[in-house]
């Protein structure tokens, strides 16, 4: 099969890999769509993501596609020709974490498209425990997105984020537009952004958001501050905008080595919670149904660009030059 193969930092190519036979419980899936993610960015530069990803690896961790073929002890009910979407995140089930009942935070993590081979191919193997059907209605280039809203779902659990509470979604990028339309239809009160983008108060708006505001000039404080960037000018504003009570979720990946000041009198003198939130448990049936339903979330008008695989490498390297919310690789063209 065809697949794009991160071979070394910054170095992908395209090779012709050959096929395996499947294991016990995998399933093998003929891709439609693969999303390109921050992550997929920070992957490629050697930096981790959700895990390490080690050379030679495929990328590819927000998939759907169509399954090709079953392992001998598929047991799960999915047949051949089944439409899915993919969880990427495979927990060991049976380390502490995984026993109780938190298995994001999995001491043997494994990952498609970050620790085994993912979704930028004409095929990915998964084990069938994360592979999930989808219904007829919705299309494979949404369905390829219900990882990264399931990470949204994930984060929004870890905050009580009441109607009358006022929210600060600092960033404006696809993850943050995710929150700003998803808060805003289900009535959240105000849902202001800050940004560096002046030139995308209009679309944000159009989303939901109440006021758009410059990041340096930020005055209000908030109840709930929802951290999507991940530096750390942008992650000290969002715990410093947060109303006494407030509630900061740490959304935004940061590098490794990057450190914070934020002032820990506030912490205390305000009761602040400061809140992480990493991948995606328990939440991909809510993503599905999140996806198809619409009502809260219209996610086609947010992907912004098709590529092919062979476009992948510059994208990643930032060699294209155009405002990106979002990108998919369409694995059929
Ligand atoms: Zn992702
Ligand atoms: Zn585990």
């Amino acid at each position: 099969m065809k697949a794009l193969v991160l071979t070394g930092t910054e170095q992908m190519e395209i090779q012709e890999i050959p096929d395996q036979p499947l294991k016990n419980n995998e399933i093998k899936i003929k891709m439609k769509y693969a999303g390109i993610c921050g992550t997929d960015k920070h992957l490629f530069k050697g930096l981790p993501g959700s895990a390490q990803a080690n050379p030679p690896v495929i990328l590819g961790h927000e998939n759907s596609g169509v399954i090709s073929e079953l392992g001998p002890n598929v047991k799960s009910g999915l047949q051949v020709g089944d439409r899915v979407t993919i969880d990427p995140n495979i927990p060991c089930g049976y380390c502490s974490y995984c026993h109780d009942n938190k298995p994001q935070l999995c001491e043997n993590m494994e990952a498609v498209g970050v620790t085994r081979d993912g979704g930028m191919a004409e095929y990915v193997y998964v084990p069938e425990t994360n592979v999930y059907k989808i219904p007829d209605s919705l299309s494979f280039k949404e369905a390829a997105m219900a990882e990264p809203v399931s990470c949204m779902i994930h984060a929004l659990k870890q905050v009580d984020i009441k109607t009358h509470h006022t929210v600060l979604v600092v960033g404006d990028g696809f993850l943050g537009q995710l929150y700003i339309q998803y808060l805003a239809n289900r009535g959240v009160k105000k849902v202001d952004v800050s940004n560096r983008n002046s030139k995308k108060i209009d679309q944000l708006k159009k989303l939901g958001a109440t006021n758009v505001i410059h990041h340096d000039e930020i005055k209000e404080k908030y109840d709930i501050v929802i951290e999507c960037v991940g530096v750390t000018k942008t992650q000290e504003r969002a715990v410093s905008s947060a109303r006494r009570g407030g509630q900061v979720l740490m959304f935004g990946v940061a590098n490794p080595d990057d450190v914070i000041q934020i002032s820990s009198y506030d912490i205390f003198f305000n009761e602040l919670t400061i809140k992480g939130a990493f991948i995606n448990p328990h939440s991909m049936n809510e993503a599905i149904q999140l996806l198809t339903n619409k009502s809260l979330l219209d996610i086609e008008p947010l992907l912004s660009h098709e590529f092919t695989l062979e476009e992948v490498p510059d994208f990643l390297a930032g060699n294209i030059n155009e405002k990106i919310t979002k990108a998919v690789i369409n694995l059929e063209a």
